[in-house]
């Protein structure tokens, strides 16, 4: 890629077909894969992702809410489509866009089934969740019999998937936790599969359940963070590479004298002489407040220029003491050399909080790499 100009994410698509490349390769071949692309696809472009995804071979997409479901209709995706949290006031986009309902709770069976009679649907594919231990959400065990009587009364849905989500899969203190969670997972499964009378597909493990734990991938796996190129794993982050690299540029240099402040309130003063660059990013475009004060940095010429004094919603000022840079050089906020992940954990944040908070105001670039 040239050097970046302005304020842009570049979205890699070869990092992404490694990721996914390398993800698979854990898997058994009929594993089916899930490929997240909830919330803008991590902060990136769903549509870009998805596409590519598609055409490497993913068996099903998952979104959040019905609306980023459409956005995937809408630019012609047809694979199948996971909502995970569906609302029932989206009832009517998810079936007119033959979208695949999670379906979380007794209220919602029943609500979705009335929608689904009323729309005149014949086995409409619904997916089923239970709660194993993250208490979000999900039916209970002791849900079954209520599940299986109010799907006996009607044709208009077919369960297309029973699934359950991990709490702590990246987690293996909690080991023990996780184990018993795919276990309740197992057994509720088998009682599900028992009373239907057929067998729908099976998921419970994210990114780090694939890595974590093989005997946690029945039919399908749910992969969204290490797609993006995030392992959560010191020794798995090397097979993986960031799909975004989040970019901007040195607006204007400033020779700040001792005792002189930068920013607002006087968040920063010179205790002596200190060149301050000032790029166009600021909270707004997904760099949190709490990134200043010397917390986040940026890479200019592969050397850490420190944020000073407070991020303000359109720019930040960083300190280029001692850093050869001119106006106009680039600088990096996040990506493959200085990671996501190491500047999330600076506010005790994660990967994943940092990458999706990409603001709607940042041009993204595709690029293969
Ligand atoms: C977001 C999400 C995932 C993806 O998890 P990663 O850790 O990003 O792989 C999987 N399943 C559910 C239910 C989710 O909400």
């Amino acid at each position: 890629m040239p050097k970046a100009t302005e304020t842009l994410l570049e979205i890699d698509l070869n990092a992404l077909d490694n990721n996914y490349k390398y993800l698979t390769s854990k898997l058994k071949p009929e594993t089916k894969v899930l490929a997240v692309v909830k919330a803008f696809g991590y902060g990136s472009d769903s549509v870009v992702i998805a596409k590519e995804l598609a055409a490497l071979g993913a068996d099903y997409f998952a979104v959040a809410y019905a609306n980023e479901g459409e956005t995937l209709r809408n630019a012609s995706i047809e694979t199948p489509i996971l909502v995970l949290h569906p609302l029932p006031v989206n009832f009517e986009i998810i079936v007119d866009r033959c979208l695949e309902p999670s379906i979380y709770s007794r209220k919602m069976l029943e609500e979705f089934i009335a929608f689904a009679e009323g729309k005149k649907q014949k086995e409409y594919p619904i997916h089923l969740k239970f709660n194993t231990g993250l208490n979000r959400l999900g039916f209970v065990e002791k849900d079954l019999d209520f599940i299986v009587e109010t799907l006996s009364k009607s044709q208009s849905v077919k369960v297309k998937s029973v699934f359950s989500h991990l709490a702590a899969s990246e987690d293996l203190k909690l080991k023990e936790f996780t184990t018993g969670q795919i276990d309740d997972f197992r057994k509720i499964s088998e009682e599900i599969i028992a009373k239907l009378g057929y067998k729908p597909l099976l998921h419970c493990a994210n990114t780090s359940g694939i890595i974590n734990y093989p005997q946690a991938h029945f039919d399908m796996v749910r992969t969204g963070i290490g797609l993006y190129g995030y392992g959560n794993d010191p020794a798995e982050n090397k097979h993986l590479k960031p799909v975004g690299t989040l970019k901007t540029v040195i607006s204007q240099i400033h020779t700040v004298q001792k005792d002189e402040s930068v920013g607002y309130n006087r968040g920063f003063v010179a205790g002596k002489t200190t060149r301050s660059a000032t790029l166009p990013i600021g909270h707004a475009d997904g760099i949190p407040r709490s990134y200043g004060k010397g917390k986040g940095w940026v890479t200019i010429h592969e050397k850490k220029a420190h944020i000073l004094g407070n991020v303000c919603m359109d720019m930040i000022m960083v300190d280029v003491t001692g850093i050869e840079c001119q106006e106009g050089d680039e600088a990096i906020v996040f990506g493959p050399s200085s990671t996501a992940e190491e500047l999330s954990a600076a506010i005790n944040s994660i990967s994943y909080e940092l990458i999706t908070a990409v603001s709607q105001r940042v041009k993204r670039v595709v690029c293969r790499n």
